[in-house]
């Protein structure tokens, strides 16, 4: 396998992003598959990357965890893929022997990482990966908006760790994409989703994932609104997308006793967790990391039933060439689609 043009996009250090070639030149191992990138996204977690915020980083790294490709040529032993074949790919690095694979937690793995950050990334025009982290298309799937499958494993794989009962009031603060996946999957399930954002934009997406309420942040009454909403009583399950530790600490104040609260925006800042409060009420906090393989099954299944409309959380479509660009507007947009194919 000799590929000597392929660009990539190598962060050399923080805030320093540069396109590079990145000559693939190796032999498959049996189990490898070679797949060329055909579209890709960034989250969160690649800004934070990009800023240097995650010390797990080693430089220089070809960025990016979220992607869609063609299969082109595999090993010998690959058996669940043929060339020609749309993938998705699962960014999860796992050895499949350590303590936490054994138990079938192969999100924690404990020599494990993630494509981006500890290895090379889906940002570059092909890539080597092992058959177990790719997961083939149906024909019927998007290609376009199907990088955004990883995401909403994500966000399965967060939810199976609650309990929801039909009625139950769920609130979700932040209303980006991986929000709004949690408010259409929530209502899924029953829950009056009540949708907490800082842009009034927002509130036509909402109603179309399903949210029951709309609340915006910059309102100077929002908090009394949500104890009208529930009628002083709370919600039952609270889940931040945001990060933004001085809101989340703020809303805490609404989880009902017993609530359950996701923690689900990653955040590298500590604030003032307010533990009595917690405690008085018996609250279950809950963190989840990443996703599993069944959780990418889900979320195909999901995008192929048509039960969640990706395309909709989708801002444009832009070169891989402009990525410094994309990472200068990231803020408060909704996600873009980098395409290997434009
Ligand atoms: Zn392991």
């Amino acid at each position: 396998m000799h590929i000597k043009d392929n660009e990539a996009i190598f962060l050399i250090k923080p805030y320093s992003l540069e396109i590079k070639n990145n000559v693939i030149n190796k032999e498959l191992d049996k189990d490898e598959v070679l797949v060329k990138i055909k579209h890709a996204s960034i989250c969160e977690t690649d800004l934070k990357i990009y800023r240097g915020e995650i010390s797990k980083v080693k430089f220089p790294v070809i960025l990016g965890h979220e992607a869609v490709g063609e299969v082109i040529q595999t090993g010998e032993n690959v058996t669940s893929l043929r060339d020609g074949d749309k993938v998705v790919i699962d960014p999860n690095i796992y050895d499949g022997v350590c303590s936490s694979c054994r138990a079938l937690k192969f999100n924690l793995c404990l020599n494990g990482g993630l494509l981006g950050r500890e290895k090379d990334g889906v940002l570059q025009e092909y890539i080597i990966l092992q058959e177990k982290n790719l997961y083939r298309l149906p024909t019927s799937v998007d290609i376009k908006s199907a990088p955004l499958i990883q995401p909403l494993s994500t966000v399965i794989h967060a939810q199976k760790m609650l309990t929801v009962n039909p009625n139950d009031y769920a609130m979700i603060i932040g209303m980006g994409i991986t929000g709004l996946m949690h408010t259409r999957l929530l209502k899924e399930k029953g829950a009056k989703v009540i949708c907490v954002s800082r842009l009034e934009e927002k509130a036509s997406l909402v109603k179309k994932f399903g949210g029951e309420f709309f609340l915006n942040i910059m309102d100077k009454n929002f908090q009394d609104k949500i104890h009208e909403i529930t009628e002083g009583e709370g919600v039952d399950i609270l889940i931040d997308t945001s990060a933004n530790v001085e809101l989340i600490y703020s809303m805490l104040k609404h989880l009902k006793p017993a609530g359950q609260f996701l923690s689900f925006g990653i955040t590298t800042k500590i604030g003032n967790i307010p533990m009595y409060e917690l405690y008085y009420k018996e609250a279950k906090i809950i963190f989840s990391r990443s996703s599993l393989p069944k959780d990418f099954i889900d979320a195909i299944n999901l995008v192929r039933n048509n039960q969640i409309d990706l395309n909709s959380l989708i801002n444009d479509y832009v070169n891989f060439k402009n990525i410094g660009q994309i990472f200068k507007e990231y803020e408060s947009k909704l996600r873009y689609i980098i395409s290997f194919d434009l």
